[in-house]
């Protein structure tokens, strides 16, 4: 397999894709590790976390630059992803022992009850490229401090990162015969699929997520899902700094290159503010500095997939078609590596498959609204449901909109945000299950019911 610069289009590294053998090895080595890490005392599980933790932090300009050179993430935000990742795992040892302690029921009674958290067992981690650390550590982190064997597959285009991420936490102490990294691409996932496993917890596409949810149904165990979105984001006539309000919406529909699960992916504006948010926001994104991403000024680096660049000059040519108005970009520059420019087409409408399907990328789409009502009507009308944005000044109004979202999570003046603390799910299209906040850590074990009598 080779591991691409999607910077420079040169080969980084080749490295041999396990066999479907080589992988059920690594099952059966976890398999047998498994109940041994699952007796080791909860305080010794969290401790080695927190020696990943403190890796990362040691080690962070050779991860980051390693996470910039695989997937093309500008270097200021790989330190960012790096950062924010420990954030996640400080949540997860500050609280894991108490989400996981046992827990009476009654005491006194004739009949005392309690209820105990087991592990899971051996699990499935398959994983996205876009945030690497981030959407790992919300599965493997809380899986092995739960006491689960872990079977951890990055996506084929995160592979020196995947290989990074084991090799601290194999330092940390955490042993080989509880985590292994599985390299390959889909292929090495769908042979995860057909593995006795005790859980499958994926983030990735849709289409891939809802192929897993299919092959895995008779096996009757827990699948959890981190799904794409269409996320939107609307601006009401009274916010009062238009110019901040741009340059949030901008930056939530920019950050990664466009690549996040709950980037700003359609954009709304009231009639009385749409010309002067439209020009702010276009006269912002006329400066996002685009380059290489290893200059700590980048803003806007590579896509991480080539395919990509065709999709999205498609949704940009459809939306064209379809009424919409481009006012920036709208194609790849054309130099080496998988650059697109950041591109913004207003007018935009419902007939726009920009405005309906997932674009992943620093592209964005602006309607026109007249009122609130329409506002929701719109930003419902879509099969997924991640979050949602509302920029107001007034709370009421925000709520009143925050409320008929069909969205695991939605936003009051802020967007493309993740919270350790709070569960981190999408509902329809964008997933099944959560993880972060104590659900998050209760996700990786099972209730067992004690019944006590004498
Ligand atoms: P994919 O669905 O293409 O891939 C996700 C993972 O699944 C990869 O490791 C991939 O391997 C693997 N895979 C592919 N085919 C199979 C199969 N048949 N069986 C088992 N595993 C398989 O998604 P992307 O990696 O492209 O990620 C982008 C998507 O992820 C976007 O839609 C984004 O919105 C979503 N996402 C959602 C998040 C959330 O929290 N809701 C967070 C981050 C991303 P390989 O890549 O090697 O082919």
């Amino acid at each position: 397999m080779q591991i691409i610069n999607p910077a420079t289009e040169e080969v980084i590294q080749e490295i041999a894709e396990d066999s479907p053998e080589a992988i059920l090895k690594k099952f059966q080595l976890v398999k047998d590790g498994q109940p041994v890490w699952a007796a080791v005392p909860l305080a010794e599980r969290i401790a080695c976390i927190e020696k990943f933790y403190a890796f990362l932090d040691e080690n962070k300009d050779e991860l980051a630059e390693t996470l910039t050179m695989e997937v093309g993430k500008p270097l200021q935000q790989s330190y960012n992803e790096l950062n924010g990742a420990r954030k996640r795992l400080e949540y997860f040892i500050k609280n894991s022992a108490r989400w996981l302690a046992e827990e009476w029921i009654t005491e006194e009674d004739a009949t005392r009850e309690k209820i105990v958290y087991e592990p899971l067992g051996v699990i499935a981690n398959i994983s996205a490229w876009n945030y690497p650390y981030l959407v790992g550590v919300n599965v493997f982190v809380p899986a092995l401090i739960g006491g689960n064997g872990v079977l951890y597959k990055p996506s084929e285009y995160a592979t020196l990162t995947g290989l990074h991420i084991q090799r601290l936490l194999y330092r940390a102490g955490i042993p080989e015969n509880v985590f292994q990294v599985i390299i390959g691409k889909g292929t090495a996932g769908q042979a995860l699929l057909e593995l006795p496993l005790h859980g499958y917890f994926f983030t990735g596409s849709y289409r891939t997520g809802r192929y897993i949810a299919e092959h895995t149904a008779s096996k009757l165990v827990p699948v959890q899902l981190e799904l794409g979105g269409k996320d939107p984001l609307y601006v009401m006539d009274d916010v009062e700094d238009v110019d901040s309000v741009a340059a949030a919406a901008l930056d939530g529909a920019v950050y990664n290159n466009g690549q996040s699960c709950c980037a700003v992916e359609r954009i709304y504006v009231h009639e009385k503010i749409y010309d002067k948010f439209i020009a702010a926001f276009v006269a912002k994104a006329k400066k996002l500095v685009i380059g290489d991403p290893l200059d700590k000024a980048t803003e806007i680096g590579p896509l991480s997939r080539k395919e990509q660049i065709g999709f999205l000059t498609q949704q940009v040519a459809d939306a064209e078609e379809n009424g919409g108005k481009l006012l920036l970009g709208g194609g790849a520059l054309q130099q080496q590596g998988y650059f697109f420019q950041p591109t913004v087409v207003v007018n935009a409408n419902h007939k726009m498959k920009l405005m309906t399907e997932e674009s992943f990328g620093p592209v964005i789409g602006i309607q026109k609204v007249k009122d609130d009502t329409e506002a929701v009507e719109l930003m419902k009308d879509t099969p997924y449901g991640l979050t949602a944005a509302v920029y107001s000044k007034n709370f009421d109004r925000a709520e009143a909109v925050m409320k008929q979202m069909d969205t695991g999570t939605v936003y009051w003046n802020c967007c493309d945000r993740v919270s350790a603390g709070l569960p981190w799910s999408g509902r329809k299209s964008s997933g099944l299950g959560a993880t972060l906040s104590y659900q998050g850590i209760r996700a990786f074990v099972q209730p067992k019911a004690y019944h006590l009598r004498g």
